[in-house]
C-alpha cells in the first residue's frame, strides 16, 4: 500500500492500525462534510489492504416465502396485508419450482425470505402453514432449505427475528443467514418514527439476536438502514455495535449499508431518500471503523452511480439475480451482471461470484455443507466460474 500522507492525524493512526473513538469519527465526520477526501482515501487505502483488487457478488434467486409480517416499518412496501395483490405465500410447488429454475439460471444462493412471524397475526399464515403441512414458518424454512440443498443451491435464510432453537436448527442447512440491525437508536422506535410499529426492531431485541448468532457460530450477514432519520452519533453508534460484536463471537461475515429510497404508499413516502454525498461518508467511515469487514451496498438502490462507491471502501454488491426482483425494492431491479462487471472492471477491480458464505467464515460451517461448498469452489474460495457464468 503507497504511503498516503494525510493532515488528519485521527486518519494517520486509522492507518496505523490504531484504535480510534468515537470522538475521534465524529470529528472526522464533521471535517467529512466539509471536505471528503482524506476520509475516502483512507477508506479506500483500507479497502485494498484486506480486500486488493476483488469485488464480489452473490448470484441469487428471491425466494419471498410469505410477506405477511406482525409489524409495520414506516418505510416498508414489502409487507403485504391478505387480498393485496402483491401478497405472496409461496406453496411447496412453487418453491420447488423456483429452485429449479434457479438451477437453470446457475444461481449459487437461495435467498429465503418473509415477514415477521407472520402465524401470530394472521390466520391466512396459520391456513398457509397447515395446507402444507408445517406448524411454523421456520419448520417450512427447514423444508425449504434442505430442498435448496439437494438441488445444488446454497440457502441464506432472513426471516427477522428467529429464537435461539430455530437458528440452531437452520445452521444445519444455512451457511450464513442474514438480520438487519438498522439501527441502534431506541429514539427511532418512539411515537412519529420508523420503528415505531415494529417491536422487532427494537435495538435490544434485535442485538440479542445477533448475540444468539454469534454464540451459534453462524456466519452472519447484517447491516444499517441509512436515511431514516438518524443523527450520525446514531449511525457511528450502530456501526459501533457491530464492532463489538464481531470483536465478541468472530462470526459477523459483512455488513450491508443500505441507503433509504422512499416508497408509494408508505408512512415515508414523502420523506427524501438518503443524501449521496451522507451515505458515501457513512460507507467510508465503516471501512474505517472496521477495516477488514466486508461491506457491501446494494447497486440497483444507487443505479446510477454504483460504480462510485467501489473508490470509497466497499467489497461487495451482495445478492443479483438474474431471474427474480428485489422483493424488498421492487421498483429497483437489478443490474445485469454483465454490466457490473464491466463497470468494475473499468474502475480496477475483478468480479468475483462468492458463495452466500465469505471464504473466510468456512471454519464456521458443517462438514456436510462444507463438503458441498469444496465441490464447486475455487483455489481462492469463490464459486468456479465454469459453475455460476
Ligand atoms: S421491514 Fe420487515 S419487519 Fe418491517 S414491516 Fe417490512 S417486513 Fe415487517
Amino acid at each position: 500500500m503507497n504511503k498516503l500522507v494525510l493532515n488528519s492525524e485521527s486518519l494517520n493512526n486509522v492507518l496505523e492500525n490504531k484504535t480510534i473513538s468515537h470522538q475521534e469519527i465524529i470529528e472526522i465526520y464533521q471535517h467529512a462534510k466539509k471536505n471528503p477526501t482524506e476520509l475516502f482515501s483512507t477508506a479506500q487505502s483500507l479497502r485494498k489492504k484486506y480486500k486488493k483488487e476483488t469485488v464480489t457478488f452473490s448470484k441469487k434467486a428471491f425466494f419471498n416465502i410469505i410477506n405477511l409480517c406482525k409489524d409495520t416499518c414506516s418505510y416498508c412496501t414489502y409487507k403485504a396485508e391478505p387480498g393485496d395483490v402483491k401478497l405472496s405465500l409461496m406453496s411447496k410447488k412453487q418453491i420447488l419450482e423456483l429452485l429449479q429454475l434457479a438451477k437453470k439460471y446457475k444461481c449459487v444462493e437461495a435467498l429465503f425470505v418473509t415477514g415477521e412471524q407472520p402465524e401470530q397475526k394472521y390466520p391466512e399464515a396459520r391456513a398457509w402453514l397447515k395446507k402444507n403441512g408445517f406448524k411454523s414458518t421456520t419448520e417450512y424454512l427447514i423444508h425449504s432449505s434442505e430442498l435448496a440443498l439437494e438441488l445444488g443451491l446454497f440457502p441464506h435464510t432472513n426471516a427477522g427475528n428467529l429464537n435461539f432453537k430455530e437458528m440452531k436448527e437452520l445452521k444445519k442447512t444455512n451457511v450464513s443467514m442474514g438480520i438487519m440491525l438498522e439501527n441502534v437508536s431506541e429514539r427511532l422506535t418512539e411515537r412519529g418514527m420508523p420503528h415505531y410499529l415494529a417491536a422487532s426492531k427494537r435495538p435490544k431485541t434485535r442485538l440479542s439476536i445477533l448475540e444468539n448468532s454469534g454464540k451459534l457460530k453462524i456466519p452472519m450477514t447484517t447491516g444499517i438502514l441509512v436515511g431514516i432519520g438518524e443523527t450520525i452519533e446514531e449511525i457511528i453508534d450502530s456501526i459501533f455495535a457491530i464492532k463489538q460484536l464481531h470483536e465478541k463471537y468472530g462470526n459477523i461475515q459483512e455488513v450491508i449499508l443500505q441507503n433509504f429510497q422512499p416508497k408509494q404508499d408508505t408512512i415515508m413516502q414523502n420523506t427524501p431518500s438518503a443524501d449521496e454525498n451522507y451515505f458515501k461518508t457513512v460507507v467510508a467511515l465503516t471501512r474505517i471503523i472496521m477495516p477488514e469487514m466486508n461491506i457491501q451496498i446494494p447497486p440497483n438502490l444507487s443505479p446510477k452511480s454504483y460504480q462510485s462507491f467501489l473508490s470509497i471502501g466497499i467489497n461487495d454488491w451482495g445478492g443479483i439475480s438474474p431471474l427474480t426482483p428485489d422483493f424488498v425494492n421492487p421498483e429497483f431491479s437489478w443490474p445485469e451482471i454483465s454490466n457490473v462487471e464491466k463497470f468494475s472492471k473499468s474502475a480496477g477491480f475483478n468480479l468475483k461470484c462468492r458463495f452466500p458464505i465469505y471464504p473466510e467464515f468456512f471454519p464456521f460451517i458443517s462438514k456436510e455443507l462444507r463438503d458441498k461448498v469444496s465441490a464447486i469452489q475455487n483455489k481462492e474460495g469463490f464459486v468456479n466460474e465454469e459453475y455460476w457464468r
